[in-house]
C-alpha cells in the first residue's frame, strides 16, 4: 500500500485525458477559452496506460477519468477497456459534462464502470447557457436519463456561484427527490484561467443554509471513507445531497488522491503546481523502476493540506481546471 509522509493511504488516481472541452464553463475557463496545447504535448493513451500499470503495482486501485471533457478525445472507449484489464485496478470512474456521453452509456455499463459524475449547474436552458456558454442542456439531460436507465451509480456535480446559478439550487436538490442519486454542490475554486473572483463565491456553509431554508429537515448522514463531500438526506427523498468544500479545503486530512494532468504533470494535491513531469520522464526513456522511485519520492514530500500546497507554489492559483482535471 502507498502511504504518504502524513500517514495517509493513497489508492486513487485522477487522470485527465485531455485539456480540450466542448463547453466553456464560466468557473473553469475565460470566455475566449484557453490556448489548448499541441497534441504532441499531451500524454498518449499508451503512455497513460504505462503510468496506470506502474501506479497499480504501487497500490492504486481506483482510477477516475476526467479532463477537459474525456469524450472529446478520440478512442476513449478502447482506452477504458484497456484500463479495465490492468491488474489491481478495481474501479474505473468517470467525470463528464454529458454533452457527447449518452451513446456510450450502454458500453460503459458493459465495461463495469463503477460510477459516473455528471456536471450539471442548471436545469434552466438559458442559465445553463450562461454558465457553460453553450446550448447543450438537452444533450446533458439525455445523458442523465440514459445513465439512470442503465442503472449506473450517478452523482451530479454543480458548482454553486452567488448571483449566477444560486436560484437553481432547489431544482437541482429536487433531482434527488425521485432519483437514487447524489446531488453535490461544489464551492467554486479560482481554477478558471483568470484567478480569484470573490464576488461569486458561495461557501459550503452558505450552500447548506440555503438548502435548509427550504428543507429544514435536511439531516447529516455518514460520509464514505475519503469522501470529499459532507452528505445529507431529506426525508422521503430517494437520493442524497452532498456539499464539497473545495475552496475551504476541509477534507485534506483523509485525501487519498494523486493527479496526472493531460501533459503528464504529477500532482499530489489539486492546489500544488506539479511535482514533476512524467511525460518527459517517459520520453527520456526512464525504466519502470526509476519511475516508481520518483513517484515514491514525490508522495513522501506531499503537502499536509491544500493551503500548504498553495503556499509552496511559484505562481498563484489561476490555471483552468481543464488543464488539471477536476
Ligand atoms: N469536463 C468534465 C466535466 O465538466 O464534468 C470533466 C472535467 S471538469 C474540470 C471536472 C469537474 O470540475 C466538474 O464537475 C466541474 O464542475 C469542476 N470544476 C471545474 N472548474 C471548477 C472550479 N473553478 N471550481 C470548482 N469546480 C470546478
Ligand atoms: Fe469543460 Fe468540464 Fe471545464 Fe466545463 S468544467 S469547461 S465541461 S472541463
Amino acid at each position: 500500500m502507498l502511504i504518504d509522509n502524513h500517514g495517509r493511504p493513497i489508492n486513487y488516481l485522477r487522470l485527465a485525458v485531455t485539456d480540450r472541452c466542448n463547453l466553456r464553463c464560466f468557473y473553469c475557463m475565460p470566455h475566449e477559452g484557453i490556448d489548448f496545447l499541441p497534441k504532441t504535448h499531451l500524454l498518449s493513451f499508451e503512455e497513460m496506460l504505462r503510468l496506470i500499470e506502474i501506479l497499480a503495482e504501487m497500490g492504486i486501485s481506483k482510477v477516475r477519468i476526467t479532463g477537459g471533457e474525456p469524450f472529446v478525445r478520440k478512442e476513449l472507449m478502447a482506452f477504458l477497456w484497456k484500463i479495465s484489464e490492468i491488474e489491481g485496478i478495481q474501479k474505473i470512474n468517470l467525470t463528464t459534462n454529458g454533452v457527447l456521453t449518452a451513446p456510450y452509456i450502454p458500453e460503459l455499463k458493459q465495461l463495469g464502470i463503477s460510477s459516473i459524475n455528471l456536471s450539471l449547474d442548471s436545469l434552466d436552458r438559458k442559465r445553463f447557457f450562461e454558465m457553460t456558454r453553450r446550448d447543450e442542456l438537452p444533450n446533458v439531460l439525455k445523458t442523465f436519463d440514459t445513465i439512470l436507465e442503465n442503472d449506473i451509480p450517478l452523482k451530479i456535480n454543480s458548482v454553486m456561484m452567488a448571483g449566477k446559478n444560486e436560484e437553481d439550487i432547489f431544482s437541482l436538490v429536487d433531482l434527488a427527490k425521485k432519483h437514487p442519486i447524489c446531488v453535490r454542490f461544489i464551492e467554486e475554486m479560482p481554477f478558471n484561467g483568470e484567478g480569484i473572483k470573490p464576488e461569486y463565491f458561495m461557501s459550503y456553509t452558505k450552500i447548506i443554509e440555503t438548502i435548509k431554508s427550504k428543507y429544514p429537515s435536511l439531516y447529516k448522514i455518514a460520509d464514505e471513507a475519503n469522501s470529499t463531500s459532507y452528505n445529507y438526506k431529506i426525508q422521503d427523498f430517494a437520493g442524497s445531497i452532498g456539499v464539497i468544500a473545495a475552496f475551504s479545503r476541509t477534507f485534506c486530512g483523509t485525501c487519498n488522491r494523486l493527479r496526472i494532468t493531460p501533459t503528464g504533470d504529477f500532482k499530489t494535491c489539486l492546489y500544488d503546481d506539479g511535482k514533476m513531469n512524467l511525460r518527459d520522464m517517459l520520453r527520456a526513456g526512464l525504466s519502470n523502476e526509476d519511475l516508481k522511485e520518483k513517484l515514491q519520492e514525490s508522495i513522501l514530500l506531499r503537502a499536509k493540506d491544500g493551503f500548504e500546497a498553495e503556499k509552496a507554489r511559484k505562481t498563484s492559483v489561476s490555471e483552468s481546471m481543464t488543464t488539471i482535471g477536476g
